[in-house]
């Protein structure tokens, strides 16, 4: 399998292109070009259509070309150091227009009453104002288009190279011929022509159709390529675990799975009996229940005389996991937490245990990766939140295992295109209805000034015997000015229900403190816990039904979503309190989506969009290809037709 981004082959350095010098040569370099393969691949990243627009036609403000006549004579006014303004008038399809251009008075001399000459900016058109940006003489081309060159050469100069490759090479990987023709693609060499130089904008639309399907397509392709070569049978990878004492476990569970929950077991449990190692996603909402298929998971292995580890980012994740599991499945499972805050002596303790096989799961961090931390016989490792672990890092731990049967789960959904990206090698097990009983919860949006409304309601809520969370994110002193501190809010909170009712707890107090405040505000000795960040609440209390966030335009959607997952977990009708002044546009989104849905797929597909694809793991490492025309938030059709194309292309080999 070629390079996604290789349709020459054997690709040739720049240096054997006619005109392409030592100096040429070395200034391409520097910009990451070394090859033909990367002229052709070095798109231009804008166009300037030259092709005259009638302005009546303009919606609002648009970029355009506008022919005309130049009626009045330019004037040019210095505002400034370092700022002039040019400006006259020009009649367009009989619409009178002013055009003003800053910093580019010497176009005044090639402008003269009279004459006809086409003008390349942008248009408002309430106003019937023209922005200048260039001054077009007509040159037979009627696009023009722009590269990312940092200055090394002139969009001449470089269009020229490319065009020497297009008359001298022979393009020999192309999307097959049957693809081009049912879905009316072009040849890559055309594509990449009319991406280079396209006539018009519509040749533009249609060479960008080709080269998105082409990108997701090949990507696709080198994804189960890459599968197929992994997927070796191994009679390691087989966990012959005894279904009968796991029917006879899940059977004792206080609850009944859900049909999605008993879906990803099934799943799981295949993958276990396969010759095939596990490579599987498990993907659900906060309080679908994960964890508790997790543990079944465990609980398979163990029956097999198994081990299996839980590896997540961080101690608190860490601890919260801990304590979730060992509440579930505390009587039928050996479990240990090993992290950077372990004692030595525990340490040394849990290591020596898991060497016997006394453990029979065993939850860490980075912790786990080390040398010294050595299994009887692990058959399963668990990765949360893998994308924010290097692919060395996962190594380490799945290398301990004899068979590499990895579940990953994610904490919040990940939007389907992002995951058949960065995922798409993975299977996936889906949980998407939530356990029967919950009530969606009620999420509102309120200014500080309705503070006594929420302080009302949360009274109420503390008077039927209810947990209440406050989270108050943590505020820098400099900008202390108009925003609520988490102090405020402890006081606020204090004056208003009795100092005896309110827990603060935050990061700095010593782990056997914040305890023992939990446990006060579990017990409900003091129902209401005031937080500074979101760790202290990772936390299961089910009698638990305000969240209430102050400054909440503070928090990304999916550590709101996350926040509010702490409530509604069982079957009370439980809210959700979003405190915030709403004054920039991002924040009042994020309040509006909060508050029309509760469906974290929703959510996170919002999320994507108002964030774009690199930006939503919050991490660059995420494993996703940074492509060059195809767009992951608005590309989903085309991508699940090309994903459904290379899975094709296989089925049939
Ligand atoms: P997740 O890990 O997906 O956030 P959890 O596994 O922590 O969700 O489950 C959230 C809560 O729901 C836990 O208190 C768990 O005991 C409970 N729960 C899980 N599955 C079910 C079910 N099928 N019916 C009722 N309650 C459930
Ligand atoms: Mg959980």
């Amino acid at each position: 399998m070629t390079e996604l981004y290789e349709v020459i082959t054997p690709s040739a350095s720049i240096g054997t292109l006619k005109g392409v010098g030592k100096k040429t040569e070395e200034k391409l370099n520097s910009i990451g070009i070394h090859t033909v393969n990367d002229v052709v691949f070095h798109l231009p990243n804008s166009y300037v259509d030259q092709n005259p627009t009638d302005v009546n036609s303009v919606k609002l403000e648009e970029v355009i070309t506008v022919s005309g006549v130049v009626k009045t004579e330019p004037t040019v006014t210095y505002l400034r150091k370092g700022l002039n303004r040019m400006s006259f008038h020009m009649e367009t399809n009989n619409v009178y227009i002013k055009v003003t251009f800053f910093n580019q008075a010497y176009l005044k001399k090639q402008i003269e009453v009279g004459d006809t000459i086409n003008v390349h900016g942008k248009f408002n058109k309430p106003k019937q104002e023209m922005s200048g940006r260039s001054i077009i003489k007509p040159n037979g081309d009627t696009m023009d288009m722009r590269y990312a060159l940092n200055k090394v050469m002139n969009n001449k100069t470089f269009g020229n190279i490319v065009k020497e490759v297009f008359r001298t090479h022979i393009f020999n990987q192309d999307l097959p011929e049957y693809l081009i023709k049912k879905y009316k693609l072009m040849p890559i060499k055309q594509t990449l022509y009319h991406l280079h130089f396209p006539d018009n904008m519509d040749e533009l639309q249609n060479a960008r159709r080709t080269m998105k399907f082409y990108e997701l397509f090949m990507f696709q392709v080198k994804i189960i390529e890459k599968r197929k070569q992994e997927r070796v049978p191994q009679k390691e990878s087989i966990i012959k675990y005894d279904i009968d004492k796991l029917k006879r476990f899940i059977g004792t569970l206080p609850f009944e799975l859900t049909k999605d929950q008993k879906t990803s077991v099934n799943d799981i449990c295949r993958d276990l009996l396969s010759e095939f190692n596990m490579h599987r996603l498990l993907q659900g909402d906060v309080g679908s229940g994960k964890t508790i298929v997790a543990g079944i998971s465990v609980y398979a292995l163990k029956t097999a005389l198994k081990q299996s580890a839980i590896m997540v980012p961080t101690e608190v994740l860490a601890n919260q996991h801990y304590e979730s599991l060992v509440e579930s499945f505390n009587d039928e499972l050996t479990i240990e937490l090993l992290t950077g805050t372990t004692t030595p002596s525990e340490k040394r303790r849990i290591k020596e245990a898991l060497k016997n096989g006394d453990i029979d799961l065993i939850i860490g961090t980075h912790a786990l990766f080390e040398d010294d931390v050595v299994f009887k016989d692990l058959g399963l490792v668990i990765i949360d939140e893998q994308h924010r672990f290097g692919v060395n890092q996962r190594e380490k731990l799945i290398k301990k295992a004899k068979s590499r049967n990895v579940l990953y789960m994610t904490a919040t959904p990940i939007p389907r295109t992002l995951s058949i990206t960065a995922f798409g090698d993975m299977d996936v097990s889906l949980i998407k209805t939530m356990p029967a009983g919950r009530l969606p919860i009620k999420t509102f949006w309120k200014k500080e000034k309705e503070i006594d409304e929420v302080l009302a309601f949360i009274k109420k809520e503390m008077d039927a015997g209810r947990n209440i969370y406050v989270v108050a994110p943590l505020i820098e002193e400099s900008e202390v000015l108009d925003l609520m501190t988490t102090e405020e809010v402890y006081h606020m909170f204090r004056e208003t229900f009795g100092e005896d009712k309110v827990e603060l707890v935050h990061g700095r107090m010593k782990p056997e403190e914040k305890r023992k405040a939990m446990a006060r505000f579990e017990s409900l000795e003091t129902p209401i816990l005031v937080s500074t960040t979101v760790i202290e609440v990772g936390i299961n209390v089910k009698n638990a039904t305000v969240m209430t966030i102050f400054n909440a335009e503070r928090f990304g959607l999916s550590t709101l979503h996350q926040l509010r997952g702490r409530v509604g977990r069982n079957d009370l009708q439980s809210y959700c309190i979003l405190i915030s002044e709403g004054k920039t546009e991002q924040a009042q989104m994020r309040m509006n989506i909060m508050t029309e849905t509760t469906d974290g797929f929703v959510l996170s597909e919002r999320d994507l969009e108002m964030r774009g694809p690199g930006d939503f793991f919050g991490v660059r490492q995420s494993g996703l290809p940074e492509f060059k025309v195809a767009d992951l938030v608005h590309d989903y059709r085309i991508l699940e037709v090309a994903r459904s194309e290379a899975i094709k292309l296989f089925k049939e080999q």
